[in-house]
C-alpha cells in the first residue's frame, strides 16, 4: 500500500485497525494468510457492517461477520440506499475512510450475464459492488452517490450456478476473437476489485475454482491490488488477471489506497507461475504535460523487469480516461489536485448519458492521436505486448 502525498490521509485508520480482524481459521496452504496481515488490516479496518437479514444469516455472511467480530452490525432492508451511508451529502469528508471501515452484506437479486465484446465476451454478475480503494477517476461509486464501500453478495452459490448455466448454453466458442482465441471470457469484477474482495471472504476463490471446471470459459478481472492469497488458489489457466498499470507519478496522484504500480508489475510472474493468465490494462491513460515520456518510462520498465514467460502470454487493453462532472465536483471536495489532470475541458468533450449524467472524454481527434502515439510507444519499447484493443 502507499499513501500518496497530496491525497487524503488514510493512515489514521491504522489507529483502530489493529484489533479489527478476528482469528483466521487454520490455514491449509504453506504461506500464512495475507488477509490477517497488518497491511490488509490497514486497507480494511472494518468497524461497521450493514447487512440484509438473509445475507447476515447465510453461510458466507456468517463467515464474514466472524472475521470482523468487533464490527458493529446493523440490519438494513436493502443493500442499496442505506441512509447515512450512501449519498453524497455529509460523506465527502469521510469518503475515503468509509470505504475501508464499512462493509455491506446483501444478496444479488437479479442475475444477468451481459454481452460485452471488448474487455471480455461477457460480463458476469459480480460477487461484489464497491471498492475499498479510492481511485480518483473510478466510475464504480457513481451509482451509489460516491460513498461506496464494498457490498459483498453472499449468495455466491446462486451467482456461480447462474454463470455455470450460461457457460453450458454457449457451448464451444465458434471462432477466435481478440478477447480470447478459444475460451468465452467472463469478466467477474466489473464493479469492484476481486483481489480486495478476497481479503474479506472466499467469493473470489469460489469463482476461480468454478471456472477451473469449465473448459470452454475463462474468468477475467482487472486489479490494482496485489493479494498474495490469490497465489494459493489453483486456477489452472482458467482465470485471467489484468494488472492495471499507469506511470508511477500518475498512480501516486490518482490511485489512492492501491498497491504501487511497480508492485503490481513485480507480481506478474508469481501469478503466472501460480496458474493465472496475466494481462495488463494500460488504464486509464491520462493526458497531461509529459505523458508520452511517462508512458515511455513505464513501458521500458515492463520490458526490463518482466521475464520472458510473462511477455510471451501477455496482452493489453488500452483505455483512455473518461470522467464525469459530478465526480469532478466530489473530487474537488477531497482531492482537488487530482482534478488538475483529470478535468481538462480544453481536451475533453461532454456527452449527456441517458440518466442525465454529464460524462466527459477526450475529443475524438485528441483521443485518436493519443492512441496512435501510445501504440507507437508500445511498438518501440514493449513490442511483445499485443494490444487487444484500444479505446
Ligand atoms: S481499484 Fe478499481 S474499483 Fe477500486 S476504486 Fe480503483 S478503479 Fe475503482
Amino acid at each position: 500500500m502507499h499513501h500518496p502525498s497530496g491525497a487524503p490521509d488514510d493512515d489514521s485508520d491504522a489507529l483502530f485497525g489493529l484489533d479489527a480482524l478476528g482469528p483466521e481459521p487454520a490455514e491449509t496452504g504453506q504461506r500464512p494468510s495475507f488477509r490477517i496481515s497488518a497491511a490488509a488490516r490497514r486497507l480494511l479496518p472494518v468497524r461497521e457492517i450493514y447487512a440484509e437479514p438473509a445475507a447476515a444469516a447465510s453461510p458466507r455472511g456468517r463467515q464474514i461477520s466472524a472475521r470482523f467480530p468487533d464490527a458493529r452490525m446493523t440490519t438494513v432492508d436493502s443493500h442499496w440506499r442505506i441512509p447515512g451511508l450512501h449519498g453524497n451529502e455529509g460523506n465527502v469528508d469521510r469518503w475515503v475512510r468509509v470505504k475501508g471501515e464499512t462493509l455491506v452484506l446483501g444478496e444479488k437479486k437479479t442475475l444477468t450475464t451481459r454481452p460485452n465484446g471488448r474487455s471480455a465476451d461477457w460480463i458476469a454478475p459480480g460477487a461484489s459492488n464497491g471498492c475499498a480503494m479510492a481511485c480518483a477517476y473510478c466510475y464504480v461509486p457513481r451509482r451509489k452517490g460516491y460513498a461506496n464501500p464494498i457490498t459483498v453478495f453472499t449468495n455466491i452459490d446462486r451467482i456461480i450456478a447462474h454463470v455455470g448455466r450460461h457457460v453450458a448454453r454457449q457451448g464451444r466458442k465458434p471462432e477466435p476473437n481478440q478477447c480470447d482465441p478459444e475460451a468465452w471470457v467472463y469478466d467477474i469484477g466489473e464493479n469492484g476489485d476481486c483481489s480486495v474482495d478476497a481479503l474479506i471472504c472466499d467469493n473470489t476463490a469460489d469463482l476461480v475454482n468454478a471456472f477451473r471446471q469449465w473448459p470452454t470459459a475463462k474468468a477475467s478481472f482487472a486489479t490494482k491490488f496485489v493479494n498474495p492469497d490469490l497465489l494459493a488458489l489453483d486456477p489452472r489457466g482458467r482465470t485471467r488477471v489484468r494488472f492495471s498499470v499507469m506511470p508511477g507519478d500518475d498512480a501516486r496522484l490518482l490511485d489512492v489506497r492501491t498497491s504501487p504500480v511497480a508492485e503490481r508489475i513485480g507480481a506478474a510472474a508469481d501469478f503466472l507461475d501460480a496458474g493465472y493468465e496475466v494481462h495488463f490494462n494500460l488504464s486509464p491513460v491520462v493526458l497531461r504535460p509529459g505523458w508520452q515520456d511517462a508512458w515511455t518510462e513505464l513501458l521500458t520498465h515492463l520490458d526490463d523487469v518482466l521475464p520472458r514467460r510473462v511477455k510471451e502470454q501477455a496482452a493489453a487493453e488500452v483505455i483512455m480516461l473518461t470522467h464525469n462532472q459530478d465526480l469532478h465536483e466530489v473530487n474537488l471536495g477531497w482531492h482537488p489536485r487530482a482534478e488538475d489532470v483529470l478535468w481538462r475541458p480544453d481536451l475533453q468533450q461532454a456527452k449527456r448519458s441517458e440518466n442525465g449524467a454529464l460524462n466527459v472524454r477526450y475529443r475524438n481527434q485528441v483521443k485518436a492521436e493519443a492512441v496512435q502515439t501510445l501504440r507507437t510507444l508500445i511498438d518501440h519499447h514493449a513490442p511483445w505486448l499485443r494490444v487487444r484493443y484500444a479505446f
